[in-house]
């Protein structure tokens, strides 16, 4: 009587052989660059804010010298700019994106 024996391969997991083993790219030191762009914002909207009345938001460029300090309303009643002294002759709207 003969019995066919087939011999089964057994699938061994080699020792030694671990998921992950290559280890993938470590994040974790952006805490500090978070910080830094929130701090950058901050700086942002500072600038953006009228220099004149401290409470609207900047979009208005002087003419002739071309500064953009201060809100509509307050380039309106300007007959100097503020930070070089020259003599207002007009102003533009001006949108920031
Ligand atoms: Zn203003
Ligand atoms: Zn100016």
């Amino acid at each position: 009587m003969v019995v066919a024996r087939r011999k089964r391969k057994r699938r061994e997991v080699e020792p030694g052989f671990t998921e992950g083993a290559s280890g993938g790219p470590e994040e974790e030191e952006n805490n500090d660059n978070g910080t830094q762009i929130r701090q950058e914002n901050e700086k942002l909207r500072e600038m953006q804010t009228c220099k004149i009345c401290m409470e609207r938001q900047v979009n208005t460029t002087l003419l002739p010298c071309g500064h953009l300090v201060s809100c509509d309303r307050c380039a309106s009643r300007l007959a100097k700019c503020p930070i070089c002294r020259t003599k207002i002759k007009g102003s533009v709207k001006t949108f920031m994106t």
